[in-house]
């Protein structure tokens, strides 16, 4: 019987790299809790466009703003990328981090700063990538589906924006950990990255025993 009492997997990554279909679907394969920790940047985002403080609203934050088809436009993206580059905001949200992270029975927890700030010390961190364009046709096609109308174009420019914002913030920037395995799904089945991952993790699970 393998131990999974704090076993924490990262997966950082720019939007639409395909990090969050890997999250689930790994969460699911290993019953581990999930948190995509864009959510809590997107809800933070979207009271801020209803003219509520940017602080205030994520000290303020409950389980419930998290839900809902609402926090998946790209008006609210872009507001998230924008209260994800102030301090105050990341500071209020790290200790629910952490503790989701800690939760026995083990965790993934996908977002920009989670192998490098949130959980340095996560058993496995896996930073995935693809480029602009991949990204931004998968969004596209994922909007489209939803019945939000958009351009091509228009995604794209929002997906390097926001790949722009948070790669400059001076506040925990996204980047690969250190010690962060690459999956580049550009070229690759999201199917089959998760089969890749999946192995990955057995693999750490047996070397911890
Ligand atoms: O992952 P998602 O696209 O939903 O994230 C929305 C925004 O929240 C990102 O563009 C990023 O600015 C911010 N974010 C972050 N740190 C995280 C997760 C998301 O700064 N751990």
């Amino acid at each position: 019987m393998k131990t999974t009492q704090g076993f924490t997997v990262a997966i950082d990554g720019p939007a639409a790299s395909g990090k969050g279909t890997i999250s689930k679907a790994v969460a699911a394969h290993f019953g581990f809790a999930h948190l995509d920790t864009g959510l809590l940047y997107r809800a933070v985002g979207a009271k801020v466009l209803l003219g509520v403080d940017p602080l205030e609203a994520a000290l303020a934050l409950m389980p419930d703003d998290l839900d809902g088809d609402a926090l998946r436009t790209p008006d609210v993206a872009q507001e998230a990328s924008k209260v994800a580059a102030l301090p105050d905001v990341r500071a209020a949200l790290v200790d629910f981090q952490r503790s989701f992270a800690a939760r026995a029975g083990g965790a993934v927890l996908d977002g920009r700063d989670i192998g490098t700030v949130i959980c340095p010390g996560a058993q496995v961190k896996l930073f995935v990538t693809a480029n602009a364009v991949v990204r931004a046709r998968r969004r596209f096609e994922e909007l489209s589906g939803k019945g939000i109308e958009t351009t091509f174009d228009d995604v794209l420019a929002d997906v390097q924006a926001r790949d722009a914002r948070d790669m400059g913030r001076a506040d925990a920037p996204l980047r690969a950990a250190e010690d962060a395995i690459e999956v580049d799904t550009s070229d690759m089945a999201i199917a089959d990255a998760v089969a890749a991952v999946v192995t990955l993790i057995e693999a750490k699970q047996t070397a911890l025993g």
